[in-house]
């Protein structure tokens, strides 16, 4: 049976950050997923915000155009434009990024097993170490770690066999991808408030110039996203956007956890990130930057554990230490997702064209306001590691 220091589970935004964090400190790592490839079945818009672009290098090419206008829509089409001094926004050219990340892990050393789904995990007993049982091509077989990191995704089946916490709560999100050449005015983002084609979320267009993604998000059990987006191209989006020179290039789609992160996010044998751990903002349903953020202290945190030889060090990779960062933030998630009526809607949007509702719709998109970053400080005389949030 094969040994690494760390397996890692899904080859997402989350798996990939971890692993290329990881190699650098020289750890023998394996990282799987059940994507043959990484470029299909994308299932993000890509949109990073202007915090991530300042705070992480991207390589080059993968980010379109900044973009730094923003339309907000009521039920009833009123609209509210917002422009910022700054680039706010960039759409990642995802398959590109997934695919430097990837070749950045290859060079350090990272294995790669693609197309083998994980199977199960447990617990071997021995200095806390996890045996794994994945499966490739119809056969399976055994993996041992000595942290086993979950990075697959919001239904994480890492999380359920580490009895680690769960996500109860999401919404769904449904896009369509068109390349285009014609594109005439600055890049913007659209967003739309609507009850029935988008229940407790938005639709959204995202036109930075080269690439349109037009897409709509909510609760599943309030709609049908493919019948929705259907709906809104046609009673919306296409008198918006002109899509005759644009050619549909993809279909994205996927869950997005709303609960904020979770607590219970690591034991001895291994931790979560990225949407297993529900690091994802729940007002804007953003869980890109999460991703980045919560990945790099999850590799500390490993690193240390695999230097000292402790499991015990995993313990202080903790949901608690989050949690308060977004009170306010699932507050107004709860809110939102009691507004299932258009007139309500209309309303709330009355109030933000007036003064302080500009704004806070201004704060929501353009503040610098994202995933909290960690200050780590290590104890080297009791082997203990302390970690602390620093404000943004
Ligand atoms: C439609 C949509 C649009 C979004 N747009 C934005 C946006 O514009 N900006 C933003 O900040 N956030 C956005 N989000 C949220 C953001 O995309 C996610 O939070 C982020 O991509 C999560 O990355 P991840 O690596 O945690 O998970 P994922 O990207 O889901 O990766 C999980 C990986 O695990 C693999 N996997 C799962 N189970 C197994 C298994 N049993 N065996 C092997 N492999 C497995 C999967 O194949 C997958 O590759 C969007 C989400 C959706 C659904």
């Amino acid at each position: 049976m094969q040994t690494y220091d760390v397996v890692i589970i899904g080859a997402g935004l989350a798996g990939l950050q971890c692993a290329k964090l990881l190699s650098r400190g020289g750890a023998k790592i394996l990282l799987v997923d059940r994507k043959t490839d990484l470029t299909k079945g994308i299932h993000t818009t890509g949109i990073f915000v202007r915090k991530t672009l300042e705070d992480f290098d991207f390589p080059a090419g993968t980010l379109g155009k900044p973009v730094r206008n923003v339309t907000l829509y009521s039920p009833k089409l009123k609209s509210i434009n917002l422009t910022s001094e700054r680039d706010e926004f960039c759409v990642g050219k995802i398959a590109l990024l997934y695919g430097s990340f990837l070749k950045d892990c290859l060079e350090n050393g990272v294995e790669f097993s693609n197309g083998t789904h994980y199977v199960s995990a447990k617990v071997s007993g021995q200095k806390s170490e996890t045996i794994l049982k994945l499966e490739k091509n119809g056969k399976s077989f055994e993996v041992r770690t000595k942290a086993l990191v979950g990075a697959d995704g919001t239904n994480s089946r890492v999380a359920k066999d580490l009895k680690l916490d769960e996500n109860r709560e999401w919404i769904v999100g449904y896009e369509e991808v068109f390349h285009s050449n014609v594109f005439t005015s600055e890049p913007r983002l659209y967003c739309f408030l609507d009850a029935e084609l988008a229940p407790g979320y938005l639709a959204w267009i995202a036109d930075d110039g080269e690439e349109i993604h037009i897409g709509v998000g909510g609760y599943a059990a309030s709609f049908n996203p493919r019948e929705a987006l259907k709906k809104f191209k046609v009673k919306v989006a296409e008198k918006i956007i002109d899509l005759s020179n644009a050619e549909l290039a993809e279909t994205r789609g996927g869950r997005i956890p709303v609960s904020g992160v979770l607590r219970s996010i690591a034991n001895e044998n291994g931790l979560l990130i990225g949407d297993a751990a529900g690091a994802v903002s729940p007002l804007t349903a953003g869980g890109l930057d999460p991703c980045l953020r919560l990945s790099a202290m999850a590799a500390s945190v490993i690193t240390e554990r695999l230097q000292t030889d402790n499991p015990k060090i995993l313990l202080n990779y903790s949901g608690e230490l989050f949690r308060a960062r977004f009170v306010s933030r699932l507050w107004m998630r709860r809110i939102i997702a009691m507004v299932s009526n258009q007139k309500l809607l209309e309303l709330g949007f009355g109030f933000l064209r007036g003064k302080i509702g500009r704004k806070f719709a201004s704060h929501v998109f353009f503040g610098r306001g994202s995933f909290p970053d960690v200050e780590i400080k290590i104890n080297a005389k009791s082997n203990s590691l302390n970690a602390s949030l620093l404000k943004n």
